[in-house]
């Protein structure tokens, strides 16, 4: 590839403690980035000298830069600005904190900071847990490996929207994929929203943090190391106590509550003396985001899937499966529980199995693979292996056309239905 090279380059000089800011809004738009000297990141991600770094549609960058640096950049309508007020310090402050008490931890031999980062949406919670994950990565000599949990069903960091997940980092993230995974943990939620099966979600949550505390237990650098755990954006009401049940379950130390004074005054008064509570200020930069943005990643989150990242690009595969060969399940959110008296509200969900004459309800629909040994396992309970998304229900021959990231067979037999879709346009 050319990388840009058509391009006159636009030297910038970045004066410590600043950022370049820029975002690729049309899809025929391209920004290449390349650092030229000093030092510079990318949400906590160390750029490598020299190397051209390539963002299309999408992409909300900021470089920042504690020492000061050059940086090149190439693109047809530049729309890029430098930031001089940022709330970096105020996130190295926090990593610092963290950092002195997961040194306490390995000196005791006792469990690392459980952190958890909430706000309401677009205040940039996400990237702060990924700021901190790659600065305890990152550095000091005694290098961690933290446990990041991610309960925003609505992006779904880790694997895709639907779905909650944890994994130990042991690298930096990617500037553009993320952090490397290794056996991610994941379980079946099988909505965008929280609202939508609220019992479901607390259910999946608990088990979440039941096994979480079970692998700090597993090496004495991932125990010291602690957890920081990414939240949804709905802080009011029924978000609100979402949000009290996930410090209760995942038993947090420590709250830092991303630009809402309100939230923050609740909590201090709520928890117990034991939680501190931080507030800390969103930065200028994070970008708000509408529905339908919202929504489209969601769908691109699906795609790479499947499909990869252009520079991490995946084959997957095609094939029949006949409707006696899969057990698929359904989890009902609680309005659509038939078993309801009619006026009464409840919270619970049901399983069911998806009769076959009901086959053709499930098109397009992303499958979670599940673990699940045996259909007496209860299937709401058990992580996921994977994703199939059906793309074809052919009633008449009694078989479903499945999208996976794997050739034929299916890990397992036992499918749960998400209400993700995705349309395949391949
Ligand atoms: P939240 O998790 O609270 O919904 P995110 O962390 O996902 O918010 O941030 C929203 C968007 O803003 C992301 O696409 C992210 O890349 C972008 N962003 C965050 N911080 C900055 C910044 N300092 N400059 C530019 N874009 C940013």
């Amino acid at each position: 590839e050319h990388m840009g090279k058509d391009i006159p380059p636009k030297e910038i000089k970045l004066s410590p403690d600043c950022e370049l800011r820029f975002e690729v809004e049309n899809s025929n738009e391209t920004v290449y980035l390349e650092l030229k000297s000093g030092i510079a990141e990318i949400f906590g991600t160390e750029l490598v000298k020299g190397k051209t770094y390539t963002f299309t549609t999408g992409a909300k960058i900021a470089v920042f830069t504690w020492q000061g640096c050059e940086l090149i950049v190439r693109t047809k309508k530049d729309t890029s600005y430098i930031a001089k007020e940022t709330p970096m310090m105020f996130y190295l402050n926090c990593h610092c904190c963290l950092e002195q008490l997961r040194q306490k931890a390995e000196d005791n031999d006792t469990k690392g900071p459980i952190t958890v980062i909430v706000g309401p949406s677009d205040v940039g919670k996400s990237t702060l847990s990924k700021i901190l994950l790659n600065y305890a990565v990152r550095m000091g000599d005694s290098s961690r490996r933290p446990i990041f949990v991610d309960l925003d069903v609505g992006q779904g960091h880790i694997s895709i929207p639907g779905t909650i997940g944890a994994m130990i980092v042991e690298r930096p993230a990617s500037v553009y994929d993320g952090f490397p995974q290794i056996a991610p943990l994941v379980y079946h939620y099988g909505y965008p929203g929280v609202q939508q099966n609220p019992k479901l979600y607390d259910d999946i949550v608990t088990q979440m943090a039941d096994l979480v505390h079970q692998r700090m237990e597993s090496s004495k650098k991932v125990k010291s190391s602690g957890v920081i755990i990414n939240t949804i954006g709905w802080v009011k009401a029924r978000g609100y106590q979402h949000l009290t049940h996930v410090v209760q379950a995942f038993k947090v130390d420590i709250i830092l509550v991303l630009d809402q004074e309100r939230l923050f005054n609740e909590l201090v008064r709520d928890m117990p003396s034991f939680v501190k509570v931080a507030l800390l200020p969103k930065s200028g930069g994070v970008v708000e985001r509408s529905q339908t943005t919202r929504a489209e990643a969601r769908n691109c989150r699906v795609r790479e899937y499947f499909y990869g990242t252009p520079s991490n690009q995946l084959h997957p595969h095609m094939f029949d499966v006949k409707f006696s060969d899969v057990k698929i399940y359904q989890i009902s959110s609680p309005t659509q529980a038939d078993f309801a008296p009619i006026g009464t509200k409840t919270d619970n969900y049901v399983v069911k199995l998806l009769p076959e004459q009901k086959m053709t309800k499930i098109l397009h629909h992303i499958l979670s693979v599940s673990h699940a040994s045996s259909d007496e396992e209860k299937v709401n309970a058990t992580n996921i292996a994977g994703f199939v998304c059906v793309t074809k229900v052919d009633v008449d021959r009694q078989l479903l056309t499945l999208l996976s990231p794997q050739p034929k067979p299916l890990p397992n037999t036992i499918l749960i239905i998400s209400d993700i879709q995705f349309v395949d346009n391949r």
